[in-house]
């Protein structure tokens, strides 16, 4: 596996998503990854390209979202040989916790990370990993979160792309993103 995706390969993982209309509320058309998951080359396929690409990055750490974050993210952490670090939505870590808000449609979100997650290493190399980036509101508070963690943010990572929304002009103005599939 190459770090360039090709054409087939890119085919093979866009055409293993399933859009849901009207999914949670009407007028959102829900990317569905489960279809990618179920599908043992499509998710194969996507994940050797992922390791592949990281591969010469020299991560610390792989930083997921809640919760599908955790799949891909976890899956790759162990492929590279590398930690996995949990970013949850407020209330669910156990332990001490920075905490970082973040706006939605109408009112405000949270998202927590272990103050101690990477073992408190300064600038520990950090690829954050999610899903998809719609806004890019729950990736930049997950960005202020690793680095009041005094990690580095090296990458961020996405399977899907909205390009029609301004979330990741926002993010790519100040850090690395890669998405895999842009919609
Ligand atoms: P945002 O903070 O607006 O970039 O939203 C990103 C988070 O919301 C990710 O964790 C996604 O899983 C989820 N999300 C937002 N929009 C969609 C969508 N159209 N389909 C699937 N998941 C979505």
């Amino acid at each position: 596996m190459t770090k360039e995706l090709s054409k087939s390969d890119y085919d093979l993982i866009n055409n293993s998503l399933r859009d849901i209309k009207d999914f949670p509320k009407e007028g959102i058309v829900f990317k569905d990854i489960t279809t990618l998951l179920n599908n043992k080359d499509a998710f194969s396929t996507l994940m050797n390209h992922l390791s592949a690409r990281y591969a010469t990055y020299k991560l610390d750490y792989i930083a997921g979202l809640d919760a599908r974050g955790f799949i891909f993210g976890a899956a790759l952490a162990y492929m590279l040989g590398v930690g996995f670090v949990p970013i949850r939505k407020s209330g669910k870590l156990p332990s001490k916790t920075y905490s970082e808000d973040y706006e939605l449609e109408y009112g405000t979100d949270s998202v927590e990370i272990h103050t101690d997650a990477f073992h408190n290493k300064q600038n520990a190399r950090v690829l954050l990993i999610d899903d998809l980036i719609a806004t890019g509101g729950t990736a930049g508070a997950s960005i202020k979160l690793i680095e009041k963690s005094g990690a580095k943010v090296i990458e961020t990572c996405f399977i899907i792309e909205l390009t029609f929304l301004d979330g990741s002009t926002n993010i790519k103005a100040d850090y690395e993103l890669y998405s895999v599939i842009k919609v």
